[in-house]
């Protein structure tokens, strides 16, 4: 058996736009010696813009089509339809963890998002975000490790509290409940690494995430300003938990550090679509007593939001979960006159969907008019431009079954944009005959309203150990190729099927001469998992967090 051990490090959104300078100013030593003596490269994430998706391709080595994870949820929460928050359960394909413990390897994974309930591994698992909370059955594997963190004095977190954001004051620091998350997961971490045995060990840490969606600083403003300092504590607190994971390791450990996207601040003009495609007639909002009603609602809940207690509306908002929903959904999905809408975007999930009769609750558009459809929102979408500069803000609308492939595609999102982040803005222009229109996005009042960063189409990849090139180039480098580099790493065969390729370029010549890349044909493991379903409760618990975090509607 290979003494060869790998520690995979997941940073949550980390990108190089902020690693680079940073580095370059002598002020992430760990990030800089990791970087100069192994290799690193932009990880392409796109077309997997979010976390769901972007971990499972990640963990699989398959895309979307084949693993069937395309967000956090399985459907869009409109009205009529019933919809599951995305976990391992809904997972299709096998992570590269299941093939190295059947292969005798001890196995760590730590917090890595859509992996509950945790697999009965040969080691020790936490499962990530979309555990409903610290009790619930599946957590951990063995299920004692919750006991041994207690008694680490580590008070564990799944993830950032709901509304946790509106009572932060200081835009200039790190919120509590970040710094707590920071604290608890690296201690585990830190803990599991030096007292549990491991070959292979992947742990994530979501803070990264978390921090740049709430305090991304405005456009144009320098590193040496206090805006940038919540961010900036976070990526020093991260290299100095680096620094700490390499000394419990020896030079035999392979060392990756790896994002399942990029960031940078967010663009409002990926919220005024809807309104471009009400002004075409492809969607109209309703009007009329029920609008009326939300928009009432929606009145008292930012009043409420601003002048009642947060404690006590917390218990106004689990007393009337109903009105609540109401209320924060107006501008979009809930305000939606489905009779009359052949197309409408989820500016939180990125996706764009037709709403197609027998697919959708109240489908309108015929599986003749689908493809036309589509053809004729492409056309629209790329004459959209940014209103000040002018320029073009989507590079391309991609049709589906152009970037996914396999046995799921039906899930995907109708079309996919690609955005043009350089150039788009607030608010966005299209052509029209006599004058073009101009629209500036809604207001919002939920957590989504808070974010003033997003994810962009590259995270990053940094690998370092004994077999690894000094400063090679990487080109091409995708999420789909870090399961099958990873087998290779412990020397075991990548299934033959596998979207990803083992990242060659990374590895010295003589070990990639004695170490032939092997393809097999793997088994499809059948799990006793200790969990097969999410009840109400446990659904609830996941639904509150990703909305909380702004992930969904
Ligand atoms: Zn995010």
């Amino acid at each position: 058996m290979s003494t060869h051990r790998t520690l995979i490090i997941g940073l949550d959104g980390a990108t190089f736009d902020l690693i680079h300078p940073w580095v370059q100013a002598g002020q992430l030593p760990t990030f800089a010696k990791l970087m100069s003596q192994g290799v690193y490269a932009p990880l392409k994430a796109w077309p997997n813009l979010n976390s769901a998706a972007a971990w499972s391709s990640i963990v699989t080595g398959y895309n979307p089509g084949q693993h069937g994870i395309f967000n956090f949820v399985d459907a869009l929460p409109q009205i009529g339809t019933t919809w599951q928050p995305s976990t391992a359960m809904a997972r299709k394909k096998d992570p590269f963890w299941r093939y190295l413990s059947a292969a005798g390897k001890r196995i760590g994974v730590i917090n890595v998002p859509i992996t509950y309930p945790a697999d009965p591994i040969h080691g020790f698992m936490l499962s990530g975000m979309d555990t409903p909370d610290i009790h619930s059955p599946g957590f951990a594997h063995p299920p004692e490790l919750c006991d041994e963190l207690q008694r680490q004095g580590i008070d564990y977190v799944i993830d950032v509290p709901r509304l946790q954001f509106s009572e932060e004051g200081d835009p200039y620091q790190v919120p509590r409940a970040i710094q707590r998350m920071m604290d608890t997961h690296s201690r585990t971490i830190l803990h599991l690494m030096k007292n549990r045995p491991w070959d292979t060990l992947m742990a994530v840490l979501v803070v990264t995430d978390r921090i740049q969606h709430f305090r991304w600083p405005a456009e144009g403003i320098s590193f040496d300003q206090p805006d940038w300092a919540p961010i900036f504590s976070i990526y020093q607190q991260i290299d100095s938990f680096l620094g700490k994971a390499l000394e419990l390791i020896d030079d035999k450990t392979t060392v990756l550090i790896i994002s399942d996207h990029g960031f940078g601040p967010l663009r409002l003009a990926r919220r005024c679509l809807n309104q471009l495609f009400a002004q075409l007639g492809l969607l109209s909002y309703r009007s009329g007593a029920d609008r009326l009603t939300n928009k009432l609602l929606e009145r008292i809940l930012v009043y409420g939001r601003k002048t009642i207690p947060f404690s006590f509306q917390k218990s106004l908002a689990k007393t009337f979960p109903g009105l609540h929903r109401r209320a924060i959904h107006e501008h979009e999905l809930s305000s939606i006159d489905w009779s009359t809408t052949k197309v409408f975007y989820s500016p939180h999930m990125g996706t764009l969907t037709i709403n197609l009769k027998g697919r959708e609750p109240e489908g309108i558009v015929s599986v003749e008019d689908y493809n036309p459809l589509r053809k004729e929102i492409q056309e629209i979408l790329l004459n959209v431009t940014d209103p000040v500069s002018g320029q073009k803000i989507i590079q391309a609308v991609h049709l589906r079954e152009e970037i996914f492939q396999g046995p799921y595609l039906a899930k995907a999102p109708d079309l996919v944009i690609e955005w043009n982040y350089d150039v788009a803005r607030s608010a966005i222009c299209y052509p029209a005959e006599k004058e073009p229109f101009i629209i500036h996005p809604p207001k919002r009042f939920d957590a989504g309203e808070r974010w003033t960063g997003d994810h962009r189409p590259y995270g990053i990849f940094i690998v370092c150990g004994p077999d690894i090139k000094r400063g090679s180039r990487v080109s091409n480098a995708t999420l789909y190729d870090i399961a099958p580099t990873i087998l290779y790493l412990q020397d075991h065969p990548i299934p033959n099927d596998m979207d990803g390729k083992v990242l060659t370029e990374i590895f010295d010549e003589d070990y990639l001469s004695h170490h032939p890349i092997q393809y097999r044909e793997m088994p499809e493991f059948q799990w006793e998992a200790s969990h097969t379903e999410l009840g109400t409760e446990e659904t609830q618990k996941i639904e509150e967090r990703l909305r909380g975090l702004g992930y969904i509607e």
